[in-house]
């Protein structure tokens, strides 16, 4: 086939910019053109006749052979290498990656392979390179990630200090405004007490101040009745001025939680009769108490002194608010779990409109402002009373008389 139009063959063959080497089946080279000479570094002399092998490195010569007769078997046009890298050798003795195709032909009665080889060195540079860049690449998200994921935790950690630090501020903040607050009751306290002393204290002070006076001019023996009436106007006002001012600490204290209440098992009967005792010098004329006197089987494990306070609230209340000749009750109940103490009286009464305030501390009924008071009694009975888990109610009709109810457990928890 070489004879025929040779010339053309020939310049066509050798312009192929593949390299094209053919072989016999004993795998003879029978041709080669320039680009296969110049890829592998031989003259087309030192090619034709030599065996395949020359161009294939060493290591590949035992899985060749077989290649290429299963190859010669089944005799078809097929791109060789399927699935694994394919090498030449080059006459300098290194080796270089190839691509190549493998084109069975019959001429003349004769089998041929046409291989059309490629010279891959420089792609399979970039490949590499492509690899290098991309498992780089790959190593710097991961890097990168790993950062990304710390930072995240930092922030969630530097949130979670900044939520803690936002916290303990708010905190700290409304325990200064707690303290504020605090701060400005008493102060309102304070200046009530003022405005209250300046009010309050001056009727009883110059009553005081004129039995005084009186007091030096009986010097008579016989004048002695007169001075024990104005020594009993003293003590009596002395006694409301300092009731006033005990009051006045006790809201204090009870605003500032400055209370320790003292427990023990007392008698009731030793309470009720210290407080009629102390009540008796207050009565009106003709005014009466009437109180029990079969309870001598009961008994608290309370606070004494707050259980004192809060009856004889109650019963220097009704003493006050009712007039003379009239008759003021004092009723004590107990059962199992509970004491029940019931002050009544016939006087004033409370108001409809001003009964929801009665416990406001401060508050003072219409019809009570012309008799002396200040409006704390009751708010503070309330509020010891509620701290040792007991409650107090009344009920009211003015101009017919008021009865208040306390409630307090027979032991303390
Ligand atoms: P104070 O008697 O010093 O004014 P309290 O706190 O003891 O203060 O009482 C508050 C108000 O409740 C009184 O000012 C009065 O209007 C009314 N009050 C309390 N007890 C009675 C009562 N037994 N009868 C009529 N009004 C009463």
């Amino acid at each position: 086939m070489f004879q025929n139009d040779k010339d053309v063959f020939n310049v066509l063959f050798e312009a192929v910019s593949e390299g094209v080497i053919v072989v016999n089946t004993k795998q003879q080279i029978v041709s080669t053109n320039k680009s296969a000479e110049d890829m592998f570094g031989y003259t087309k002399g030192e090619l034709l006749n030599a065996h395949l092998h020359v161009l294939i490195p060493q290591r590949y010569h035992a899985n060749h052979g077989e290649n290429f007769d299963g190859f010669m078997k089944n005799r078809e046009k097929r791109q060789m290498g399927h699935g694994r890298d394919l090498y030449g050798a080059h006459k300098n003795g290194h080796t270089f990656p190839v691509e190549a195709g493998l084109n069975p032909m019959d001429i003349n009665g004769e089998t041929f392979v046409m291989a059309l080889v490629i010279d891959i060195s420089v792609r399979k540079k970039q490949e590499l390179e492509l690899q290098t860049l991309n498992n780089e690449l790959e190593k710097k998200v991961e890097t990168r990630t790993i950062e990304l994921i710390t930072t995240v935790e930092e922030l969630k950690e530097v949130n979670k200090e900044r939520d803690l630090e936002i916290k303990k501020r708010i905190e700290a903040q409304d325990k200064i405004s707690n303290a504020l607050k605090k701060e400005k009751e008493l102060n309102e306290l304070k200046t009530k007490f003022l405005s209250l002393v300046s009010h309050e204290f001056k009727t009883p002070l110059s009553g005081i101040l004129t039995s005084a006076m009186l007091l030096g001019k009986y010097k008579l023996e016989k004048q002695q009745e007169k001075r024990d009436k104005h020594i009993k106007t003293i003590t009596d006002k002395v006694h409301y001025l300092n009731n006033i001012l005990n009051d006045f600490l006790s809201i204090e204290k009870l605003e500032t939680g400055k209370i320790n209440y003292k427990y023990s098992t007392f008698k009731l009967s030793k309470v009720v009769d210290e407080v009629v005792y102390n009540a008796n010098m207050l009565l009106k004329e003709g005014q009466t108490i009437k109180y029990p006197e079969n309870i001598d089987d009961y008994a608290l494990y309370q606070d004494e002194k707050i259980v004192e306070l809060a009856l004889s609230n109650l019963v220097h209340n009704a003493i006050k608010y009712s007039p003379e000749h009239g008759v003021i009750g004092i009723e004590i109940n107990q059962n199992e779990t509970e004491t029940k103490f019931v002050v009544s009286d016939h006087g004033m009464g409370i108001p409809k409109a001003d009964q929801k305030q009665i416990f406001n501390r401060y508050f003072r009924a219409e019809n009570a402002l012309l008799t002396q008071g200040t409006g704390i009694g009751l708010n503070i009975v309330k509020s010891h009373l509620e701290n040792l888990g007991g409650s107090i109610s009344f009920t009211s009709e003015e101009n017919k008389g008021s009865t208040f109810i306390i409630l307090l457990k027979n032991k303390a928890e």
